[in-house]
């Protein structure tokens, strides 16, 4: 029996409805048989608490702890499925005896979710069962060639995850090549998720927090790494404490610490909570706040990988990149490289959520549309509504407009259009949505989380925060909306960092696609 125990089943009360399957196994002396696992999201939240049963496959959806007395009974005991419980697909669609026939799994391919739902986060041995150490075990019995571990990540073509979609393997390189006073080298994960409507790299760390520690260990073989560090938010419970137990268990393992696998290789990886500040999501604010400081950018050059925490040569990469890692290392380079687009290789996750039908968490190849993503996977837009724009990339990103719906999802193609891959939040509005509130939400989230170091962020984003206010208040012109204009282009050019510099996207795309939503507000329309 799998339940799931994200984040989003979790508060749907998951842990009770574990509690009731082990007290009913009990009583019906089950319990020696019939295993109950906790594992991480199976994606489709919208239908959550999501418990299904092998070897048939069954998946009960919306299951309550009053539900597991007749699922135990029915079910278990006497083999019979309990259809009032089973996920129905469509009008009056199938019962759905295995998720992967779903229409909201045909479209998707999962390489950084693969364990997600399937594993028992919690236990290294179901991680050693799917494949997991196999890549840090070949490297390390075989005493493969750091180089030739960064040239495999750089023939991926895998560019981080994290929003700016710099090629992974040069990262790699830089800090490969960069000279340590000491010999002390960094890898560290940034693992500090903070985009509106973003629950990717959650998920990942709360469904297979392993493959981010094997990932990162490899990639401090590779480029010479002698310490590493997680920087998670503490907003995610219950990714902080599997993290902590694998980090305990791979230690346990030999996996992590002194002489991994008896060789002469030796890395470990410490915790770090963040405290919710959104800019330490950015990669200099994010070591100054590990260095045990305020939690503020740093102007670059220099570069992390030449001198970044601790003026150490630093690898920083998002958990997204790192659970792309082992699966590149076991499958090659080519097969992942074979997947997406010319270039942008391999899959994305997104966070699906706002109008949609199936909320939840999906991956797919690069290149698939926007149109697969809301009307296939997300099942459209609900209550006959219509669809009416898209946006990618939380506050640094844009929003795609109902023409532009079969849009490539690469990070060439969306950055054409005004948009941003970001890390992968997607949220969808339908008809009823004003696009000029939608801009202003997101600005005003950008006016409480700039840090405020640099006059043109903590002064120009108020400012037009303000001048939207005046607009949605009926009380702007039409040369407000040239000044947000000209604003938002000053903003782009001098923020110190790139909070500061991407926060006017979601303003500018709007400006651009809904224009005449801003000129309905204004008082005078000429
Ligand atoms: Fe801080 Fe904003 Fe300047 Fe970045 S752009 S340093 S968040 S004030």
């Amino acid at each position: 029996i799998m339940v799931c125990c994200g984040t989003g089943c979790t508060s749907s009360d998951s842990p009770k409805i574990i509690d009731a399957f082990e007290e009913q196994l009990q009583k019906a002396k089950l319990d020696k048989e019939v295993k109950v696992v906790r594992t991480g999201c199976f994606g489709l939240c919208a239908i959550g608490p999501i418990v299904m049963i092998f070897p048939e496959g069954a998946c009960y959806s919306r299951v309550t702890p009053e539900d597991v007395p007749e699922i135990v009974h029915e079910h278990l005991v006497k083999g019979r499925i309990v259809k009032r419980l089973l996920h129905m697909e469509g009008d009056g669609g199938d019962a759905v005896t295995s998720l992967a026939d779903t229409q909201f799994y045909q479209h998707q391919q999962r390489i950084a979710l693969r364990n997600c739902g399937v594993i028992d986060p919690e236990s290294i041995d179901e991680y050693i069962g799917a494949d997991g150490y196999l890549a840090l075990g070949n490297i390390l019995e075989n005493k493969v060639d750091p180089q030739a571990v960064v040239d495999a990540i750089k023939a991926s073509g895998l560019r981080g995850r994290g929003g700016a979609g710099f090629p992974t393997g040069t990262k790699w390189q830089f800090t490969k090549d960069a000279i340590s006073p000491d010999g002390i080298k960094y890898v560290c994960c940034n693992a500090d998720e903070g985009d509106p409507g973003a629950f990717m790299d959650r998920s990942v760390l709360e469904g297979d927090p392993f493959s981010v520690l094997e990932a990162m260990t490899i990639a401090a073989y590779a480029v010479g790494g002698t310490d590493g560090y997680i920087y998670v938010r503490a907003e995610y419970p219950i990714a902080v404490k599997r993290l902590q137990k694998a980090i305990e268990e791979a230690r346990d393992y030999g996996l992590l610490g002194k002489n991994i696998l008896g060789s002469d290789f030796s890395f470990d990886i410490e915790l770090r909570l963040g405290a919710g500040a959104f800019v330490c999501g950015e990669e200099t604010a994010l070591m100054t706040s590990i260095e045990g400081h305020r939690g503020e950018p740093r102007p670059r050059p220099p570069f992390p990988a030449v001198k970044g925490l601790f003026q150490r040569p630093t690898l920083l990469n998002n958990v997204e990149t790192y659970a792309n890692i082992t699966w590149i290392l076991n499958h090659g380079a080519a097969e992942f490289a074979a997947i997406g687009t010319e270039k942008s290789k391999g899959t994305k996750v997104f966070a699906l959520g706002g109008k949609i039908t199936n909320t939840g968490l999906v991956e797919v190849p690069m290149g698939t549309t926007l149109r697969t993503i809301v009307e296939d996977i997300g099942g459209g837009v609900p209550g006959g509504k219509k669809f009416k724009a898209a946006q990618t990339g939380g506050p640094s990103g844009g929003c795609i407009p109902a023409q532009l719906i079969d849009t490539p999802i690469d990070y060439d193609s969306l950055t054409a259009i005004g948009s941003m891959m970001g890390s992968g939040g997607l949220i969808v509005m339908d008809e009823d949505n004003c696009m000029v509130d939608i801009a202003k939400f997101f600005l005003s989230f950008i006016v409480d989380e700039s840090c405020g170091k640099c006059a043109p962020c903590r002064i120009g984003t108020k400012r037009l925060y303000d001048l939207l206010c005046k607009i949605t208040d009926g009380n702007g012109t039409m040369e407000d909306l040239d000044t947000i204009e000209e604003l938002c282009y000053h903003l782009k050019e001098s923020a110190l960092c790139a909070l500061g510099q991407s926060a006017p996207n979601p303003v500018l795309s709007t400006l651009q696609y809904f224009r005449e939503e801003y000129i309905s507000h204004v008082v005078d329309k000429k």
